[in-house]
């Protein structure tokens, strides 16, 4: 493992850098969250992907520069590191776009790609039903074939910022009849379609990003289709692999989270000076954010040798998640009573940011499949251990 940067590699940085001082929104955006917030960070994708900076790994004919994965490490530690505003189509950047271009036809890829990398198109996850999440082969939605169309019907349920998105892609049983993994297409469903219903869900930060996504006799065109009619469940892990792999959530994120808590402790001595082990907290922390960026590096070193991720994207998402959560438990124990403050309270300063991420770092252990399903794929698949 080599663990110092090429001149090119420091050349690329210096390049990102200069970018983000330069083009930054001078103000923070307001909340994705939020119709105004998804709209403010919709024009700064934009912006991104006017410069090619919006996906930097995809191919120049699809707006991207063609980095590798350690440019890509590069780029979001320079990203986070400036405090650049936190990306909202990650559904169709980080996931479906992986999967269009592993699955996605010429035409399919031409369709969508650009759009998904400018954000002129916002994508919604539509797995999980009211009664398929963990286990998702138990999904009932339906889309049944008529002519050169899909009719669907059915009901999603969590779909993030779905009230806002433009375009969702799901699972949808397409075999009457069939059974768990069987019989399923992965579809992607304009949400302006006439019989699509999407009903927001208040979400524990007060925002109503989060929705059901209600079907009655929506026909989408077979055109729609990812992968061949009936193979959805296979397209679908794909996309999960991407989801609990190194993409979702880089290492850098949380190593800005990390500087941040160091901050907040050094700022914060009654704090420190009250719960002697605090300290040892925020450190347990920093090292926790380093340990995922060096891992990350080793990771990406063996894919660059021909290596594939496979079951260890599990552990990554434990680590992620629970790493997220400790930060955000440490930087309330540090704020104290001020960790309650919701902005705009007076003396809510940098507290009001620590809250909406504690409170979102609760989720972190549930989506992208539960952190117990995760320990059960560990246990089965790395180790070896019955069901
Ligand atoms: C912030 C957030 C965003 C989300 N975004 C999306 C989205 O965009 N699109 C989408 O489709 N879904 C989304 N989800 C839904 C998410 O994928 C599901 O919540 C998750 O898969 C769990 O499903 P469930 O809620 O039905 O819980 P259940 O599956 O009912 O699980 C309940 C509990 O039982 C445990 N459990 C279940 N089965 C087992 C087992 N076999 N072994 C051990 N423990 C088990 C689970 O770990 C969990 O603790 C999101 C969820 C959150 C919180």
């Amino acid at each position: 493992m080599q663990l110092t940067y090429t001149p090119q590699q420091q050349a690329f940085r210096a390049e990102v850098r200069a970018w983000l001082a330069h083009n930054m929104p001078r103000e923070p955006l307001a909340s994705y969250d939020t119709r105004e917030g998804f709209e403010q960070h919709r024009a700064w994708e934009a912006r991104l992907f006017e410069s090619r900076w919006s996906m930097v790994m995809w191919p120049a004919e699809l707006g991207g520069r063609g980095c590798d994965l350690i440019e890509w490490l590069i780029f979001e530690e320079e990203y986070y590191g400036a405090g650049a505003p936190m990306r909202v189509n990650q559904n169709g950047q980080l996931l479906l776009g992986p999967t269009l271009m592993e699955f996605g036809t010429p035409e399919q890829k031409r369709r969508f790609l650009p759009r998904m990398a400018a954000s002129l198109d916002m994508w919604a996850q539509g797995w999980s039903e009211p009664n398929a999440g963990s286990d998702m082969a138990a999904i009932t939605s339906k889309a049944l074939l008529d002519g050169d169309h899909y009719v669907i019907n059915g009901q999603k349920t969590w779909s993030t910022r779905a009230t806002f998105a433009d375009w969702l892609f799901g699972l949808f049983r397409s075999e009457p009849g069939s059974a768990r993994h069987h019989g399923l297409s992965f579809l992607m469903v304009p949400l302006n379609a006439p019989g699509v219903t999407i009903r927001p869900i208040k979400a524990l930060n007060g925002k109503d990003a989060f929705a059901e996504v209600f079907f009655d006799d929506v026909r989408v065109p077979v055109a729609n289709r990812i992968g061949a009619e009936g193979q959805g469940w296979h397209v679908a892990m794909a996309t999960a692999g991407f989801e609990r792999g190194l993409l979702l959530r880089s290492p850098a994120r949380f190593q800005h989270t990390a500087r941040k808590l160091v901050q907040l402790f050094k700022a914060s001595p009654h704090s420190a000076a009250r719960d002697p082990g605090l300290g040892d907290a925020v450190i347990d922390c920093w090292m926790g954010a380093e340990a995922y960026a060096l891992s990350a590096y080793h990771t990406v070193g063996r894919l660059g040798r021909g290596e594939q991720i496979g079951a260890e994207s599990s552990i990554n998402k434990i680590i992620w998640s629970e790493l997220d959560l400790k930060m955000h438990e440490t930087a309330m124990r540090l704020l104290g009573a001020r960790g309650e403050l919701l902005a705009g309270a007076r003396q809510a300063e940098d507290a009001a940011g620590w809250l909406e991420g504690f409170l979102f770092a609760q989720s972190g252990p549930i989506y992208a499949g539960t952190n117990e399903i995760q320990r059960n794929i560990i246990a089965e698949r790395m180790l070896g251990l019955p069901k």
